[in-house]
């Protein structure tokens, strides 16, 4: 065995109990699908316990009150990508975990996981970045709200410490009148886990439908960490909805963005190519959202 014990708390704060009388020695596990895979390949030292969070109810809430979505860290790709209301309210998040891996893997493995990871291509992340979400966590034993891109420190790397810190659940503004999202990615065919590229936006019009009044965009992976393409958003603000808007967009996109050559994935050619292409698709995709927000029925989780 990789590990000496296997725990399964049923509440936060056995979860918490349990870390803390492992002082370090101890790994939280939830899908374990990215978990695992590190253990076992020495990417991460294999730790005297695993905390299986999974079992935890809490953390499997998706709940929503009028404006904001509350998703538990323990929820999976799959329960988000079904849910009519993440669909018709955070619809880049429902894409954007509608594609993680194939059905097993999404099956098992959580958005909690997906952000703790810290990876810059993750797919959940890059939505829930573009929908300016924040994370409640528990750090050195103080439970917090914070943005999610103060979480992130490099790639791989966050505030959380998996040995002694818990993730606990994301806060998620849901589209309103006006405003819409979408994610896309360009994928090898092989389906090497993570996104050649990836992206979501967000957008909110003016009440005529015809201008950008306020904009998010994440495309990733261009940096250490998640990151908004605030250059991208800045181009937009107050512009008239129409192509060639969408077309300058594309191109501060192309000046500001720097992907780098990955071996596993493209060289930064083929992925600035591809920052053209996914702007292309989600940016449109969500001004048409917004547009025809006002049918959208109010649903609850
Ligand atoms: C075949 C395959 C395909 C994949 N494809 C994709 C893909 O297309 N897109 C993509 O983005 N990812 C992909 N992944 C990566 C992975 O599935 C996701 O990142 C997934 O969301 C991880 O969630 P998990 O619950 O399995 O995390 P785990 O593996 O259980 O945990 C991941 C890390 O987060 C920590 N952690 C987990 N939950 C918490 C918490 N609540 N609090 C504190 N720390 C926590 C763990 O200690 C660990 O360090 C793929 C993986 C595989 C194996």
């Amino acid at each position: 065995m990789l590990w000496k014990h296997y725990h399964t708390p049923s509440t936060v704060q056995e979860a918490l109990e349990l870390l803390r009388s492992y002082q370090g020695r101890a790994r939280v596990v939830a899908g374990g699908t990215d978990l695992l895979l590190d253990i076992r390949f020495g990417n991460v030292q294999a730790p005297e316990a695993l905390i299986d969070i999974t079992r935890i109810d809490k953390l499997h809430q998706l709940e929503a009150d009028e404006t904001v979505l509350y998703v538990g860290a323990g929820v999976t790709h799959a329960q988000i990508a079904r849910s009519e209301l993440v669909r018709s309210r955070a619809a880049c998040l429902a894409e954007g975990c509608g594609v993680v891996g194939g059905p097993q893997v999404r099956n098992v493995a959580t958005l909690g996981g997906n952000v703790a990871h810290a990876l810059p291509a993750a797919d959940g992340t890059t939505a829930l970045t573009a929908l300016d979400a924040e994370a409640e966590v528990v750090l050195d034993g103080e439970r917090q709200w914070l943005p999610l891109r103060e979480l992130y420190q490099g790639p791989g790397q966050s505030l959380l410490d998996h040995g002694r810190d818990l993730l606990l659940r994301f806060r998620v503004p849901l589209c309103g009148a006006n405003e819409g999202s979408a994610f896309s990615r360009i994928m090898r065919p092989q389906g090497v886990a993570l996104p050649i590229l990836g992206g979501a936006a967000w957008v909110r019009l003016d009440e005529s439908g015809a201008h950008y009044q306020d904009v998010r965009v994440c495309i990733g992976p261009v940096a250490k960490t998640p990151t908004r393409a605030t250059a991208v958003e800045e181009v937009l603000r107050g512009q008239l909805v129409d192509d060639s808007a969408l077309e300058r967009a594309v191109s501060v996109a192309l000046e500001t963005l720097h992907p780098r050559t990955s071996k596993y994935r493209a060289t930064k050619a083929y992925r600035r190519e591809m920052i053209a292409v996914i702007l292309r698709r989600i940016l449109p995709r969500a001004v048409q959202r917004a547009r025809s927000s006002a049918a959208v029925p109010q649903v609850r989780a």
